[in-house]
């Protein structure tokens, strides 16, 4: 395979989260990183560094603070197109069989659904599970069922394969068989796979399988150290060079892993984006969420729910960042707990939830209040489409500017705030009065 092509650009991220109390804290810090063809680099760091941030952003499910990220030279918005994703612990619909699991990856691919099948068929078996293609995923061990993962991941023969632990819910012998079949596979070249990313807290793993490790430190990350690995592949774990490699990457990660967590003063770290985006998610999905965390006690772990639903994470954000935005929840670290007036929206009637949304939207979302600013300020109470997104392209870019206009119709339409009318593309606001609103 030739080296070099430079597939993955991440320039200069850093990430700030809030932390309890509002105070953000930086969990990035000056990620400069270039992914290649023939790359296998190892992610390493202290549980709680960032690594999953990284990969998440590197991938498109999160947006960096500030900083870029590159596909192959281009920015892109949305999620990385270049880039499938598995994690340590597989949303499997457990009502689909392994087939139309794995099937799943290619649901927005340009094929027909022959071609779907056909390539589905193959990656199960390439990733082993030839004659399960009927099972479903609680008739498969946790070893199959991780199979089916991957086999989701690389039907959509992505050029960068992005891993997060994913061995490391396996039982020894599990995810060593499963490790030297997805090095086989990689180093055989049967799949078209151009560069892995593997994060691990496995030094061994990491010096087993990967050309690279990349070291992060923690509070914030930041890229400590990155070590070549040139010993030739099937590497013995008993051999000299092979246990200095560990010992060297131990020592450094030993080294960092200690620094204190220091959360930012407020003012220095003013996200430069003072835009609040919304994301695309229907208020149905927002209501349908709320009403769950609140039948689970209205405390839930964002990553645990999503397993324990069997949805995917990247299902399941946007609806969370949608709560957080309209402060019906808080999200810390991955803890979502449901507000006073979240707690109120669970019990509310569809009503008077539309008037808890379109109070929350003219509070939290500024842009919304602004639209209706200044449709309020017209005499004929309407404004060409073009006027708001000249205004949102300037922070946004043309086409998540685009979007995000879509998503505020759509909300605008829901709590009943403004309307929109497709032929003219005119917003304007509704003839009967807005406050009363009530109409279903
Ligand atoms: P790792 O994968 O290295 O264990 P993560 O990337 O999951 O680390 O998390 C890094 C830090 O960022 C942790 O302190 C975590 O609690 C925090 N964090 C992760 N996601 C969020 C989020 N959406 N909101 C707030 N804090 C987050
Ligand atoms: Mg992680």
């Amino acid at each position: 395979m030739a080296k070099g092509v430079p597939l993955i650009d991440v320039k200069d991220i850093t990430k700030d989260f809030e932390g309890t109390g509002g105070a953000r804290f930086r969990v990035l810090s000056d990620i400069d990183l270039q992914i290649c063809e023939g790359d296998f680099i190892a992610l390493l760091g202290p549980s709680g560094s960032g690594k999953s941030t990284l990969l998440r952003i590197i991938a498109g499910l999160a947006r960096p603070t500030s900083g870029q990220v590159l596909y192959r030279g281009q920015p892109f918005s949305g999620t990385n197109p270049g880039v499938s994703m598995v994690f340590q612990s597989f949303a499997l619909f457990p009502w689909l069989t392994v087939l139309e699991n794995v099937e799943l990856g290619l649901r927005y691919a340009p094929l027909s659904r022959q071609e779907k099948r056909d390539k589905a068929v193959a990656a199960i078996d390439m990733i082993g599970l030839d004659g399960f293609e009927g099972a479903y995923p609680k008739e498969l061990s946790g070893g199959m069922r991780q199979r089916v993962g991957l086999g989701r991941a690389l039907v959509m023969e992505p050029d960068i394969l992005l891993m997060d632990e994913p061995f490391s819910a396996l039982d020894v012998l599990t995810a060593e068989n499963l490790k030297r079949d997805l090095l086989e596979l990689w180093q055989m070249g049967q799949i078209p796979t151009k560069a892995i990313v593997l994060v691990t807290h496995g030094i061994e793993e990491a010096v087993y399988m990967a050309d690279r490790a990349l070291i992060l430190s923690r509070d914030p990350a930041r890229i400590v150290s990155s070590v070549a690995i040139t010993l030739p592949h099937w590497r013995d774990r008993k051999s000299d060079p092979f246990t200095r490699l560990v010992d060297e990457l131990y020592s450094i990660l030993t080294q960092h892993k200690d620094a204190r967590q220091t959360p930012l003063e407020e003012a220095s770290v003013q996200s430069p984006r003072k835009m609040t985006l919304i994301p695309n998610v229907a208020a149905g999905a927002v209501t349908g969420f709320i009403e769950l965390v609140d039948d689970l006690g209205g405390k839930v772990d964002v990553y645990k729910i999503g397993e324990s639903l069997a949805l995917d994470l990247e299902d399941i954000l946007p609806i969370v960042e949608t709560c957080r935005i309209f402060q019906f929840a808080t999200v810390t670290s991955g803890d979502f707990e449901l507000t006073e007036i979240g707690r109120q929206l669970a019990d509310a009637t569809v009503l008077e939830r539309k008037t808890m949304f379109r109070d929350q939207a003219l509070r939290h979302v500024p842009f919304m209040e602004r639209v209706l600013w200044v449709l309020e300020s017209k005499r004929n109470g309407q404004m060409p489409r073009e006027f708001f997104l000249e205004i949102l392209q300037k922070s946004l870019g043309k086409e998540d500017a685009e979007t995000q206009l879509d998503t505020l119709i759509t909300w605008g339409r829901y709590v009943e705030l403004f309307a929109y009318d497709e032929d003219s593309k005119l917003f304007y606001l509704e003839e009967s009065d807005a406050t009363d609103g009530t109409s279903e």
